[in-house]
């Protein structure tokens, strides 16, 4: 297991077990970034892919702990949803940060590309900055504080596009998610909170940076107090919110041959409103392909989609125990079709996918089996319907509705 970031179930199991305790202490301890980073639950890759659901944790928490004690930490496992609703209603915040990623490649100057380079490849000559960048090479995992300070040394201090710096992130953090890397970075940038704009800097990190951040100062004056300012920056992406769409949240079978379609934006069919089901057959899709042209992900960063696929599929087939098939294919959307005839399927379900790689696949995959007269049903979790359907604003408002949904009791008082 990688000491950072556990991926399979079972792991993300192990390391909440060893976390819950440790939620009583985390509001105070959260933001010191500490060596092996024990003071925080490193359980974001599982959240991600939901090899680990959020719903299991809150559920674990307010269990073990009041409601007050844990509040902090039930916040910051909401923030993931507060993003995803968020980004459900403004979709083309994505579709544009993946063009802008594409054409900016072509459009820079040749020296503001080479820096983008030397900065990602930890040599911007700013010790701390490296030493960051460095541990996201080498683990795919960093603390919040170190993606804050340094998103904010790329974009302020650096003054480089923050869709590269944010592309750089996506290509190596194990956790990877749409909604979470994109947002923030936006709120780094000044972009996601009018008039808020995230600042690293030097007494910041003299409080909260461990000492192997901050043995060698090189470079660091370039990050003191009075000399890292905000740059302003124009917002390409159109404000306006789209209604979020709706789906199902629980299903009843009337077909014999119902295919289960597996991805990588929520792994654990088992629990929740698929539990019941009585798939013939369950599929998925690597396309390494698709993640090194499309995307260039890191090899770790591949090395541990497989993995989290793997291990959701292990335990779909032990759950519903029919075949499970992992394909490799380029086409994921034609290897779905393909599949779903072969195995002669009256209809496919599948969790609904969030705005990210696995939502820009659904036309060509709707396309496919509209083509065979398959019907493709998507289903949302009940906990991710409610949760959305409060993400319309800020996150403040947005935790006040969850709190008195998560805690009736404080409300009613
Ligand atoms: C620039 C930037 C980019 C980021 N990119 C990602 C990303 O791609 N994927 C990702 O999962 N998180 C991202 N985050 C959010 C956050 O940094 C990570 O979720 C967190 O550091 C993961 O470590 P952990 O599990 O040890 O966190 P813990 O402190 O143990 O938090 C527990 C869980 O709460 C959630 N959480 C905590 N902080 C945040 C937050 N600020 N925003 C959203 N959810 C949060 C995560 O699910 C996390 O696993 C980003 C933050 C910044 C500033």
């Amino acid at each position: 297991m990688n000491p950072f970031t556990p991926l399979t179930r079972q792991d993300a199991l192990n390391t909440w077990a060893d976390f819950l305790p440790k939620v009583a202490a985390y509001a105070g301890a959260r933001n010191s970034v500490q060596p092996g980073h024990e003071n925080v639950s490193r359980l974001s890759a599982c959240i991600r892919f939901r090899t680990l659901l959020e719903d299991e944790i809150i559920h674990d928490t307010l269990k073990t702990h009041s409601f007050r004690t844990a509040e902090k930490w039930l916040q910051e496992i909401c923030w993931r949803r507060y993003w995803r609703g968020w980004l459900e209603t403004h979709p083309q915040v994505w579709s544009l940060w993946r063009r802008q990623v594409r054409e900016l490649k072509h459009v820079l100057p040749a020296e503001t590309l080479a820096r983008a380079r030397a900065v990602s490849a930890a040599r911007s000559g700013v010790d701390c900055m490296d030493k960051i960048a460095r541990e996201l090479l080498e683990t795919g995992y960093l603390h919040n504080h170190a993606r804050m300070w340094w998103a904010s040394f790329w974009v302020h201090v650096e003054q480089l596009p923050w869709e590269l710096g944010a592309d750089f992130f996506f290509r190596h953090l194990l956790d990877a998610d749409p909604a979470s890397n994109t947002l923030s970075w936006r709120w780094v940038a000044g972009l996601q909170t009018p008039g808020k704009t995230y600042l690293v800097r030097l007494s910041n990190l003299e409080k909260y940076a461990p000492s192997y951040l901050r043995e060698n100062a090189t470079g660091s004056e370039r990050l003191a107090d009075d000399i890292v300012s905000a740059r302003v920056i124009q917002d390409t992406a159109t404000p306006g919110a789209q209604a979020l769409v709706q789906y199902p949240t629980s299903f009843s079978q009337t077909s014999k041959r119902i295919g289960l379609w597996m991805h990588a934006d929520d792994l654990s069919p088992e629990i929740g409103p698929l539990r019941d089901l009585a798939p013939a057959a369950i599929f998925s899709c690597i396309s390494n392909s698709v993640y090194q042209a499309n995307y260039h992900l890191s090899s770790q960063r591949i090395a541990s989609l497989h993995t989290v696929i793997r291990d959701g599929m292990e335990r779909a087939q032990a759950h519903y125990g029919c075949p499970a098939t992992v394909l490799a294919a380029d086409d994921q959307a034609q290897a779905l079709g393909v599949w779903a005839r072969d195995q002669a399927l009256t209809d496919v379900i599948a969790f609904a996918p969030m705005v990210g790689p696995t939502r820009d696949l659904l036309p060509r995959l709707k396309q496919q089996l509209e083509a065979l007269k398959i019907p493709l049903t998507l289903i949302r979790r009940p906990s991710d319907t409610i949760a959305f359907s409060f993400a319309t604003a800020g996150f403040f408002p947005f935790w006040q509705k969850m709190s008195r949904h998560l805690n009736p009791t404080a409300a009613a008082c």
